[in-house]
């Protein structure tokens, strides 16, 4: 078990980049602490299996360096840093049985024989398949070949790390939770570093203590799934995070605070003086649809909005509004009714209004 550092990672797939675009990671330092259960979660296309491929060593970064417990492993091959990695699609020997396929890299590492043969059953009975222990492998579902894929990077007991590159995405969704459950059961029992790499959030908060969630290259927040959803550290966690996800508006410096058409919102005087202070033109204000406020009477605090469409979600209602010229949702208990067409007063309390310069969060710490 390690605690993996990556300090001012980059990457580029090509061999000569004009620009960040040419970027799969961009500017990344992030660590990854022992012992620790971690979601990367991002959309398709923003670098997770490239930051994977890089601590395994499949990959060599074009810039940065790669450290375990502190010590440099750029130099290393994927065998030496001992890395247990399982990926989207099986990878086993169909021509070998469901046991041997497990016991490959115990024997690999001169594991003696019955200690090999104990912690096959071991894996096999968590991952429920010690009855197909002396199946070929080419002739199991493939449910089961992945689960065999995962037994693998899950039988060896000296990993700095296991790596699990969307592992359930065969799956089907029934078992999907049930393996997930067991990868975090597993977690619990052997306490091993273990990053899960999916784009679903809620995969991912159900896996982790603890979420990286990345975009464009760059880890944007790293938190517990708490934080991520009361202060995005981003827009895009913002978006990305919650069902919906957060109102974001384009709003222009003006007296008292920031405005939007003629809507002016006032803001925290630290957050006013920090603003100020910045050049940046692009400004933004958030607010989750479970923050807003709704009245049936207005004040000076409130916003006048039209009601736009009422969503019935069981448990919920999710209304959506127009206050000004923007469009934003909000969501409500069960009982809230209201006409469309109608106005209500919305209100955005001040703990939960955040500020965004160039996307990123304005804190008070900043000050
Ligand atoms: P993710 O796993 O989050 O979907 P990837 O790490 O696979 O993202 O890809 C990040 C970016 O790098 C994408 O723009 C992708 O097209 C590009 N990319 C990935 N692998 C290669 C490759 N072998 N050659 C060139 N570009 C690649
Ligand atoms: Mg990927």
């Amino acid at each position: 078990m390690a605690e993996i550092q990556l300090k001012s990672l980059a990457h580029s797939y090509s061999d000569s980049p004009t620009g960040p675009d040419d970027y799969a990671i961009r500017q990344l330092d992030h660590v990854w602490h022992k012992g620790g259960a971690y979601a990367l979660l991002g959309p398709s296309g923003c670098g997770k299996s490239t930051m994977l491929n890089i601590i395994s060593g499949l990959i060599q970064p074009s810039e940065g360096e790669v450290l375990f417990d502190g010590k440099r492993v750029n130099e290393l091959s994927p065998r030496d840093r001992n890395i247990a990695q399982v990926f989207q699609f099986p990878v086993i020997y169909d021509s070998m049985t469901v046991y041997e396929n497990l016991a490959f890299p115990l024997k690999n590492n001169k594991v003696p024989a019955d200690r090999i043969k104990t912690r096959v059953q071991e894996i096999a009975e968590v991952l429920e398949i010690e009855d197909k222990l002396h199946k070929k492998a080419k002739n199991l579902t493939a449910d089961e070949k992945q689960k065999v894929s995962m037994g693998r990077g899950l039988v060896r007991e000296d990993v700095s790390a296991i790596l699990f590159d969307e592992p359930l995405t065969v799956i089907d969704p029934q078992l999907k939770w049930k393996l997930r459950r067991k990868l975090k059961q597993i977690h619990e029992q052997f306490d091993i570093t273990m990053v899960y790499v999916t784009h679903d959030q809620l995969e991912a908060s159900t896996f982790a203590d603890k979420i990286a969630v990345m975009y464009g290259g760059q880890v944007v927040q790293f938190g517990t799934p708490t934080e991520l959803f009361e202060a995005p550290n981003h827009t895009f966690v913002g978006y990305f995070i919650g069902s919906p996800g957060m109102n974001l508006v384009e709003v222009e410096r003006c007296a008292g605070g920031v405005c939007f058409d003629s809507t002016v919102v006032p803001l925290e005087p630290w957050q006013a003086d920090l603003l100020e202070r910045m050049t940046s033109t692009n400004v933004k204000i958030g607010i989750r649809p479970e923050f807003i406020e709704v009245s049936a009477i207005s004040s000076d605090d409130t916003y006048e909005s039209e009601v736009l469409d009422v969503e019935d979600l069981g448990t919920y209602k999710i209304v959506t509004v127009r206050l000004a010229n923007q469009e934003m949702k909000v969501r409500q208990n069960e009982e809230f009714e209201a006409d469309l067409g109608s106005q209500i007063h919305l209100s955005f309390p001040k703990q939960w209004l955040m500020l965004y310069v160039d996307e990123f969060l304005i804190q008070e710490q900043q000050r």
